[in-house]
């Protein structure tokens, strides 16, 4: 059995949600439907969610929302009209859109995520009601019912757009089981204790599929979005990069942590614990297999499985006569770093030198300051000094462990194209190989050990 979640872009509009019936109908594994609210038709268009943040700031600030409302309305108008459902099904969106603006203002810390969840919650109505009048009986499942207690994980009362699952939920979750129909279960949100909506961080809806496969133990987790899968290197920067037949969970983990968002990463974790292989299929493609996301490996693989490229970092560089004798020094550095509530990423050394690379948004000029004036005074430094507009680029892949000569390759690529290594990293799992080259030879480095990995027969 399937639990199956459609993003946005699927979504969208009443063509692509014929797209989405075939495809539900064309496998009776297919039980459970997770959806987000409808994506952006065109590349100037508005996601639902977005216009619903639009519709929240123009109630607190007491403007008129009739606008906001009648373009969120018309959106779901469309569809009921081209999909010739029942005007009842409408009449239902429109209430609930409207009744938004009745929510009270003050001391209502979940008003926020009401408004944001009602994106998914009135297309899952929808859709429910286009897959019953279509041959495929179906019911709407409002979270609240699907048993999705959320609150924010780490403190007891539950914090708005931050939902956690609370663990109790699975048990619940696992009684959907017991329906004869296609449940289409709203993506995004989850209910607190005290029955306040909740919604996860944007793009949330892939994290409540991933639950409620691993609540109703799915034999397959399926998300459906508009790629074929996901790409050894990022189209936009490598020419028609293939599609990975088969990722392991922590491969992906790694090249989400470096810029790959097919996936919210959050996502991973229900059906990484709950043991549920995961694919990313393409709504307009669904011949095509797609990527799968499994515990191991199934079969002989490459050693890299793709490469990854993410800007946005710093490294702070700092040398000191004999530091690998100085028992301490390394935690007096961090110690600077967590006083001023400042996370690292990585942190390759030398003998007498060491560098913390982190993420520029970590920083602001006074604390970049204040690290400096620190280390000199706490840490008793030779020299420190800060560098912006990094990049870091990942190569990924479980099975470069028992393979000799990819960091060879890698860095014959680089320096083949003249591009500066400036630190790397490879930590004992030997999962992944990072780079830190300057921000500005980011893509040529991608591309160069694309060819190298993907293409050795180009490379002549
Ligand atoms: N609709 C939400 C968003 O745009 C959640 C999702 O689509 O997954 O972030």
């Amino acid at each position: 059995m399937k639990v199956v979640k459609f993003g946005g872009s699927s979504l969208a509009s009443a063509t692509q949600l014929e797209k989405v019936l075939n495809i539900v109908k064309s496998d009776p594994e297919r039980r459970f439907v997770v959806v987000s609210a409808p994506g952006k038709r065109h590349d100037d268009d508005i996601k639902v969610t977005d216009a619903l943040i639009k519709y929240y700031r123009e109630y607190i600030a007491g403007n008129d929302v009739t606008p906001n409302q009648q373009w969120i309305i018309n959106r779901y108008a469309d569809m009921v009209a081209e999909l010739g459902l029942k005007p009842k099904v409408l009449e239902k969106i429109s209430k609930s859109i409207t009744s938004l603006a009745t929510l009270p203002i003050e001391d209502n810390a979940f008003l926020y995520d009401t408004f944001l969840a009602a994106g998914e919650n009135n297309n899952a109505k929808l859709i429910a009601a286009y897959f019953s009048q279509n041959g495929v009986p179906a019911s709407y499942v409002h979270p609240r019912e699907a048993g999705l207690v959320v609150s924010s994980g780490l403190v007891v009362s539950s914090e708005p757009g931050n939902a956690r699952i609370l663990p109790s939920s699975y048990d619940k979750i696992e009684e959907l089981n017991n329906s004869d129909e296609v449940l289409v279960i709203p993506g995004f949100f989850g209910v607190t204790q005290d029955g306040q909506i909740c919604t996860f961080s944007r793009g949330g809806s892939d994290i409540t599929g991933s639950i409620i496969a691993a609540g109703v133990k799915a034999d397959v987790y399926e998300n459906f979005t508009d790629v074929d899968g996901i790409f050894a290197a990022h189209p936009g920067i490598v020419h028609k990069p293939h599609s990975i037949p088969e990722l392991t969970y922590r491969e992906m983990r790694e090249l989400a942590y470096a810029g790959f968002t097919v996936l919210h990463d959050e996502a991973l974790l229900p059906a990484y614990r709950g043991k549920i292989p995961l694919v990313i299929k393409n709504t307009n493609n669904p011949e095509h297999p797609g990527t799968q996301i499994v515990h191991k490996h199934s079969k002989d693989h490459l050693p890299v499985v793709g490469i990854a490229g993410d800007a946005g970092f710093v490294s702070i560089n700092m040398s000191k006569y004999l530091m690998n004798r100085e028992i301490g020094f390394g935690r007096r550095v961090l110690q600077i770093l967590e006083d001023l509530n400042i996370g690292w990423e990585h942190m390759p050394t030398g003998i007498d030198d060491l560098s913390i690379i982190l993420r520029e948004r970590e920083l602001t000029p006074i604390k970049e300051e204040e690290i400096l004036r620190q280390l000199v005074q706490k840490a008793e430094v030779d020299h420190a000094e800060i560098e912006h507009d990094l990049s870091i680029i990942m190569i990924v892949g479980e099975k470069m462990k028992s393979h000799i000569g990819v960091t060879s390759t890698a860095t014959k690529a680089l320096s083949e194209n003249n591009i500066n290594i400036q630190m790397m990293s490879q930590g004992s799992s030997e999962v992944s190989i990072m780079f830190v080259v300057e921000k500005n030879q980011e893509k040529a480095a991608i591309r160069a050990l694309y060819r190298a990995f993907f293409e050795p027969q180009t490379q002549e």
